[in-house]
């Protein structure tokens, strides 16, 4: 797929739920108009600033479980007991034209990786530590405490799949977070090969 300089990007970005992905894919989106946000479909009912088409595709149970059965979706995880995929067509639109960021999680990067024609760069973002997670977590005011408990305990999971990752970007200030997600997409898009790490920053 990638044979030149002006190949298109797929950038994945993973992180334990609250610690600022979606916020900075927006960012991206907003500053970078060659980046579009892949547009998951889930079963997760959607929140009050949600809307549909923009920020999900949210479908009930049997349509996501249909769509599953005919492999119409690239990856697709079970997260918070909601179903969560990214559709191929979309997908493979969208790269014709665009770069592509990835609001997915460790499970779906991982079935995405299995696709051996897509070229991937892989983001995983944390938080300095726990407290500082379950902090932003309150703060989002988006979940009931019984939420952001369950969204707090699987960091510890979350975590483990980093090093699956090609870069690791730690959130202590939302600027420099962004100013490094646009230093790795320079890079990667003036370089040739497809293997990277953080040590080239
Ligand atoms: P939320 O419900 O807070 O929007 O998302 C919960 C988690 O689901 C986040 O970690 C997010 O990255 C992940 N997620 C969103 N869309 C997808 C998707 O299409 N596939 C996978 N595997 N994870 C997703």
């Amino acid at each position: 797929m990638r044979e030149n300089d002006t190949e298109n990007l797929m950038v994945i970005l993973s992180s334990p739920s609250g610690v600022g992905k979606t916020t900075l894919t927006k960012k991206l989106q907003q500053k970078n108009r060659s980046f579009k946000i892949s547009v998951s479909h889930t079963t997760r009912a959607p929140r009050s600033n949600e809307v549909d088409g923009i920020d999900y595709h949210f479908v009930n149970k049997e349509k996501f479980l249909k769509l599953k059965k005919e492999n119409k979706f690239y990856e697709s995880a079970e997260i918070f007991g909601n179903y969560y995929g990214t559709l191929k067509e979309n997908v493979d639109k969208g790269i014709k034209n665009n770069d592509i960021i990835f609001d997915i999680d460790w499970q779906g990067t991982k079935q995405l990786s299995n696709f051996k024609n897509l070229k991937l760069i892989k983001i995983f973002l944390i938080t300095e530590n726990k407290e500082e997670l379950k902090n932003r977590l309150k703060k989002r005011n988006q979940n009931t405490n019984n939420e952001i408990e369950n969204r707090f305990k699987s960091f510890d999971e979350d975590i483990k799949h980093w090093s699956d990752y090609d870069y690791i970007i730690i959130n202590k200030n939302l600027d420099n977070c962004f100013r490094q997600l646009e230093k790795i997409i320079e890079l990667n898009k003036t370089k040739k090969v497809t293997v990277f790490s953080h040590k080239s920053l």
